[in-house]
């Protein structure tokens, strides 16, 4: 077991400029994430959330603070530096699949891993058993369009956690399904979390999917507010 979280924010701020108006969406964030943890995060739309995960995935740098990944700062790294840690480190899972349509349940978990150097062996290795994990023994070869709201969704969760991330981010990644597909898709969720020790922080407006997660969070001022 590591002796850092997987995933902190440390006095996170940032800041978007609305004309000559500043608009403080963060400000003195702190939250610590450990591996095999999962986390909700439920607060009002335009709170911040959207906003906190992309700096937490170092999508968007924060303008004061720190993130770091398993004891890693990454305030100091250059964008090149960010976008390989991003790669191999970190997960992303998103309202919408965001699958590629010409391509098969199979192929979609494949191609971060290709990108990422492994051989077309090794990736559709390591596709398939996630895929078999994930509960799509019988979906290798469908492409989105043959796939359930569900089914897509969890080819969405098999591609984030294709290369073995640290931590998986996720916005709203049920806010789509029907409450009995979101529930389905929401237990193989958090299944794999528990399985591969990954650290999760889920946006969601379900409070009975909250409610079945390590902890809830919120935010509040542009802080990160523990609500139990
Ligand atoms: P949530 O995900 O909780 O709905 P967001 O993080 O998307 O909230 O947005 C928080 C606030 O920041 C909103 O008021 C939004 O309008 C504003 N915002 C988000 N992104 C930008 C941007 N790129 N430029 C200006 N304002 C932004």
């Amino acid at each position: 077991m590591s002796d850092q979280p997987a995933l902190l924010l440390r006095d996170v701020g940032r800041t978007y400029k609305q004309g000559d108006d500043a608009l403080e969406i963060l400000c003195g964030a702190d939250l610590s994430i450990w591996a095999g943890q999962s986390v909700a995060m439920i607060a009002p739309s335009g709170a911040g959330k959207s906003t906190l995960l992309h700096v937490a995935g170092l999508l968007e740098k924060p303008d004061a603070g720190d993130v770091l990944i398993a004891g890693r700062a990454t305030a100091g790294m250059d964008d090149a530096a960010r976008t390989a840690l991003r790669r191999t480190e970190i997960g992303f899972v998103y309202q919408f699949h965001h699958l590629l349509p010409e391509f098969s349940a199979r192929e979609n978990v494949m191609l971060p891993q290709m990108i990422r150097g492994l051989t077309k062996a090794e990736a559709g290795k390591r596709a398939g058993e996630l895929l078999d994990f994930l509960g799509l023994a019988k979906r290798h070869g469908h492409r989105p369009s043959e796939l359930s709201g569900g089914e897509q969704q969890r080819v969405a969760i098999a591609r984030a956690v294709a290369n073995g991330p640290r931590v998986l981010l996720a916005d709203e990644p049920t806010g789509n399904l029907d409450p009995k597909t979101a529930d389905h898709v929401f237990d193989t969720l958090t299944q794999l979390v528990r399985v591969t020790g990954l650290a999760a922080l889920v946006a969601t407006h379900n409070m009975d999917l909250a409610a079945r997660m390590d902890r809830r969070v919120t935010l509040r001022d542009g802080k990160v507010v523990e609500v139990g």
